[in-house]
Parts: C-alpha cells; sequence; structure tokens
C-alpha cells in the first residue's frame, strides 16, 4: 500500500541514522496518515524518582530492533498502515498546568485529522491532557489502565494534578466512560484500607495483580473486553504494571507483578476492541542500564501499532 512506512533494516543497517520510532519518517501531518507516535517528555508530576522526560528518546533508539511483521498477531503492519513519528509535543518543565495545555494544544490537530495517536510519556500525568484531547474529539471514551498503581489520589502534596491523581481528575471532569473502564494490575503496599477502594466508588472495575494472576490473563482479557464493549477505549499502559525483574526502569516499581511475556499477551487480547488512542508512560532511563524497560516498552507500542493494522486487514479482507 502507499503511505508512510519505516526504512527496510535489510538495506539500511538498523543502528544508522537518526533515530524515530521503528526508523519511521519524522513528518507533521495527518495526510494520508493512519498512527502517529507522539513523545511527551514531561516528568514533573512524578512523586519519588524523576526522568521519564527522557523515555520518548531511549524508547525511540530501542526501537530500530524492531521488524516489520507481527508473526503472533500475523499481520505485516507496513501492508495496512501508514504511519509516522510525530516527534515530541512542547511542554513546560516545572510547570504542569502550562505543560498540560500545550499537551492538549499539540495533540488536538492529530486528533482532528482522524490519526489515532500513540503517546510515548513522560510521567503518568501526561495522561489527563491526553484524555482532553481526546474528549475534545471523541467524547468521553472507555479507559483500560495497565499499572500497578490506580493513580486516582486526590493530592499530592497539596496539588491537584500529579502522576497519582490523573484518573480522579478524569474521572471529576467527565472524560471517561467510567462505567466501561477498568484498571488492572495494582498491587503492592498503599496508604490506607480503603486505597483502592477510592477508585471503585469513582466506577472503575479494578483488578489487583493477585487476582489477575490466581486467574490467568486469558481471563484478563476476557473481563476487560467485557467491561469496555464497543465503546471507543483509550488504553494506558504504564511500565509498572510489570514486575521490576523485568521492567527496572520506571519511577515507582512494585514487586510482585507481571512478565513482560504476560504484559504482550494482555496488549494483544486487546484486538478486537475499538481502539481510538494509546499511550505508554514511565519509562525512565537512567534506572535501565541494560535498556531492556525501553525495549519493553517499545515492544508494547510495537503491539499497539500492530493491533490497528490487524484491524485494517482483517477490515479489507471483509
Ligand atoms: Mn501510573
Ligand atoms: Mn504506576
Amino acid at each position: 500500500m502507499e503511505g508512510y512506512r519505516p526504512v527496510d533494516p535489510r538495506e539500511s543497517p538498523r543502528f544508522s541514522g537518526i533515530k524515530t520510532f521503528m526508523r519511521l519518517p519524522h513528518i507533521k501531518t495527518t495526510e494520508g496518515v493512519d498512527i502517529a507516535i507522539v513523545g511527551v517528555p514531561f516528568d514533573t508530576g512524578a512523586s519519588y524518582r524523576v526522568g521519564a522526560r527522557f523515555g520518548p528518546e531511549a524508547i525511540r533508539n530501542v526501537s530500530a530492533l524492531l521488524r516489520h511483521h507481527n508473526e503472533v498477531l500475523d499481520v505485516s503492519i507496513f501492508e495496512h498502515c501508514s504511519v509516522v513519528d510525530w516527534g515530541d509535543l512542547p511542554v513546560n518543565p516545572g510547570y504542569v498546568e502550562d505543560s498540560y495545555q500545550m499537551i492538549e494544544d499539540g495533540l488536538l490537530p492529530i486528533l482532528e485529522g482522524g490519526v489515532i495517536p500513540i503517546l510515548l510519556g513522560g510521567d503518568h500525568s501526561v495522561t489527563l491532557p491526553e484524555l482532553r484531547a481526546m474528549n475534545k474529539v471523541h467524547g468521553p471514551v472507555a479507559l483500560i489502565q495497565f499499572d500497578s498503581h490506580s493513580d486516582t489520589g486526590d493530592k499530592r502534596f497539596g496539588r491537584k494534578y500529579t502522576h497519582g491523581t490523573p484518573f480522579r481528575r478524569a474521572v471529576e471532569e467527565e472524560l471517561l466512560l467510567v462505567d466501561h473502564s477498568i484498571q488492572v494490575g495494582m498491587r503492592g503496599s498503599i496508604y490506607s484500607r480503603d486505597s483502592l477502594d477510592d477508585s471503585r466508588k469513582l466506577g472503575f472495575e479494578l483488578v489487583t495483580s493477585v487476582e489477575a494472576q490466581e486467574q490467568g490473563i486469558g481471563e484478563l482479557v476476557q473481563r476487560i473486553v467485557n467491561r469496555v464493549g464497543d465503546e471507543k477505549v483509550f488504553v494506558t499502559f504504564d511500565i509498572d504494571f510489570v514486575d521490576p525483574a523485568f521492567a527496572p526502569g520506571t519511577g515507582t516499581p512494585e514487586v510482585g507483578g507481571f512478565s513482560s511475556r504476560e504484559a504482550l499477551q494482555a496488549v494483544r487480547g486487546l484486538k478486537d476492541l475499538n481502539l481510538v488512542g494509546f499511550d505508554l508512560v514511565e519509562v525512565l532511563p537512567q534506572y535501565d542500564p541494560s535498556q531492556v524497560t525501553a525495549l519493553l516498552g517499545a515492544n508494547i507500542v510495537y503491539e499497539f501499532v500492530s493491533l490497528i493494522a490487524l484491524k485494517k486487514k482483517l477490515a479489507s479482507e471483509g
């Protein structure tokens, strides 16, 4: 098919060239584009370690390894999808509200152009302005959140906008179809006995890591699919969903998590949903000496792209 596609790694070595996601062309257009990869290098919302501002760069660097055919989903991505690397949205380091406006304004033209965005964080605070932009174009959407934390706190250090609070704000701002939204993977020590109930009171279905691990990934996927139904859905993937043995490079790691294999299996299970946007957040390269976290992040984004390509492939086959 005609459209934007990466350089062929058999013609040009994978270690060469300027680093974009999968070596896609860096073009800021929505014309003839199905998917845009978009960096959001902002980490002022982080409560513990900072440095996720370098996440997009690290993911792009290691994504040069990715090849064009997804064997498990059986789809040759660029036969069905035109994809660009949009570059990064502008942000103002240190200033959450300013950055929120810049992120929302930066994402809007991509959505208005009918392009599916896949955003690379940044800490998890960036998902709120993303959802504000999504709401302007799509109306409220369902949310699937993979995360070891629910991120539905009220305030951190007296402030409303941090990486621990975006999904409470999203409910308050009526950006979500909360009856169709689900949070999965919560684990680790929490502030009080009712911390997780806060999410349920807001209307989310919440599946803890222990529950999901007892039931298995197949059952977890079924719960997600049942919850979302046919609604438009935004997928937000906090890399700390995965165990720090597989993803050490993150700001607030929690032990007892999922393997990379389980994470990929869960994402692939979303193939029949009405997917309208994605983000992958909280990759923190300074704590990722072997780049294994960035590599996993790149592969999860690869699965996101593949899910859209697969839908297009199946639609073209009737
Ligand atoms: Mn999070
Ligand atoms: Mn988290």
